[in-house]
């Protein structure tokens, strides 16, 4: 388990954290937790660790599944295992509890005696963070409930990998803030919804219609110039008025929110936008790149679109990967990268041709294999109650071995005339395991006698198959050694 470090003071700057009311104050008191909207995590998005004292704690009774549909979350939020968890309520934190779209921080709590607990979860119950802790086994949870009973004084933190979580969710979500406000102001193009998809995957804003490359290179460039002047962001908080609007994203604050406090978060000169998330307090750093296109949404009577975006390290992720893909690609290719779509391009052109040409040789050699079993054929015929019945064996490491058996089938049966007849086909790869497959089909000119020794097959050689008429086809799985059987097999045929 990480331990917290001593961490170097928050660069939040003071002015971050406004309240804009005369009357409303960070409750200070020990015994009650601090609502959300007001929290440390809130007031100073870049702090990573508080000292601050438990406020209640008790074991976490499983909440039923929710009746009804299910709702599709963005980032699910870490899974509960299956043990008992602590529900622990503290006075402050920097642990944020998922809300606004934003998911739930991850975190730790050390207790008085030294140890460190895991926080897996901090959800919003009314008003209140509730931190979900990981104990481990029942005698954890007995010493546990000591360690964190009501008053005990304990530091709340952030370590590196939660950190780096929260970073890349505030990110993702101020960046949110601000390309939502530019579709509105530049486009006229509200938000429907937004999603703060896993990393490393872009999230989306959902707007009313399709985007043309140039009204999203407007925006990208818009948005860069604020990030060039590095816009400073603030939140303002005062009491909750709940018919005060401004602009929200899909839906207005939480029925079920009891902590009072009305928070905006502002991009200087940019938006003002009613969010409980965390922000960083400057979009300095969050270079904006909007994918190049939208993917249309077709719901029952509605047609939206998805723009996918990406910034901070995110963007970062995102430049790595492709240029590793491109760099491995033009190494395969052995030409340089800007060479790249030319290159594959004539690959899957000489490709198509290959193919064509291995179709074409496929189709002559079976027509020679057909001519070879006709003249077999002829030896026998005209004699009463003669059947020419053959066994024919192929070793084809292709795509389709059935496509160049039925191709054999068909030059025999167009060529054969009135010979009566009954061939059974088979083909397996050259290296063959319990997993590979052979392939069998069975022709004839007499429907009974096919589907009888269709039916042999699938008795004596658990082959899988089925047919109608003149034709049966099957596969076999595992290493074929029915070569001999099948020519008993034929012989036992009248
Ligand atoms: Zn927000």
């Amino acid at each position: 388990m990480a331990t917290v470090a001593v961490l170097s003071p928050s660069t939040t700057p003071p002015d971050y954290f406004r309240i804009v009311s005369p009357t409303l104050k960070v409750p200070s008191e020990k015994s009650t937790s601090i609502p959300v909207g007001l929290l440390a995590a809130q007031r100073d998005p870049l702090l990573r660790e508080i000292e601050t004292t438990v406020v209640a704690c008790n074991i976490s009774q499983p909440s039923p599944a929710p009746v009804g549909k299910k709702t599709k979350k963005a980032v699910s939020a870490p899974t509960l295992p299956n043990e008992p968890i602590l529900e622990v309520i503290l006075h402050d934190t920097v642990i944020f509890p998922e809300g606004g779209g934003q998911p739930t921080d991850t975190g730790l709590i050390k207790t008085s005696d030294g140890r460190i607990w895991s926080v897996l979860q901090a959800k919003r119950h009314g008003g209140h963070a509730v931190h979900y802790v990981k104990t481990g086994s029942e005698a954890d949870v007995q010493s546990a409930l000591t360690v964190f009973a009501a008053g005990s004084i304990v530091t709340a933190s952030l370590g590196k990998e939660d950190f780096d979580r929260r970073y890349d969710h505030m990110s993702m979500h101020t960046s949110q803030h601000l390309l939502s406000a530019l579709l509105e102001t530049r486009l006229n193009l509200p938000t429907l919804s937004w999603s703060l998809t896993s990393f490393p995957s872009p999230c989306y804003v959902e707007v009313p219609r399709g985007m043309t490359v140039e009204e999203i290179v407007l925006i990208q460039t818009e948005a860069n110039r604020l990030v060039f002047e590095g816009r400073r962001v603030h939140t303002e908080v005062e009491e909750l008025d709940r018919d005060k609007n401004g602009r929200s994203v899909g839906k207005a604050l939480p029925s079920d929110y009891t902590g009072g406090v009305n928070r905006v978060v502002v991009i200087d000169g940019v938006d003002r936008n009613p969010c409980c998330g965390t922000h960083l307090p400057s979009i300095h750093n969050l270079q904006l790149f909007l994918l190049p296109h939208t993917d249309s949404m077709s719901r029952s009577n509605t047609t939206s679109a998805r723009l996918y975006f990406l910034s901070g390290p995110r963007l970062i992720d995102y430049l790595s990967s492709t240029h590793n893909f491109l760099a491995n690609t033009s190494s395969i290719l052995s030409c340089g990268a800007p060479l790249v779509p030319e290159r594959v391009s004539q690959v899957v052109e000489e490709r198509k041709k290959a193919d064509k040409r291995v179709t074409d040789l496929e189709l002559e050699l079976a027509k020679h294999i057909s001519t070879a079993l006709i003249s077999e054929a002829a030896v026998g015929s005209g004699n009463d109650g003669y059947i020419f019945k053959k066994h024919v064996h192929r070793t084809d490491d292709g795509g389709n071995p059935l496509g160049f058996l039925s191709a054999i089938s068909f030059a025999f049966s167009d060529q054969i005339a009135n010979t009566p007849y009954l061939l059974i086909l088979t083909s397996t790869p050259s290296a063959q395991t319990t997993t590979s497959t052979t392939v069998v089909m069975v022709v004839g000119s007499d429907d009974n006698l096919v589907k009888s020794t269709g039916e042999a097959l699938k008795s004596q050689m658990a082959v899988k198959g089925g047919g109608k008429g003149l034709k049966w086809s099957g596969k076999y799985n595992g290493v074929w050694k029915f070569g001999n059987a099948v020519d008993t097999l034929l012989k036992s045929i009248e």
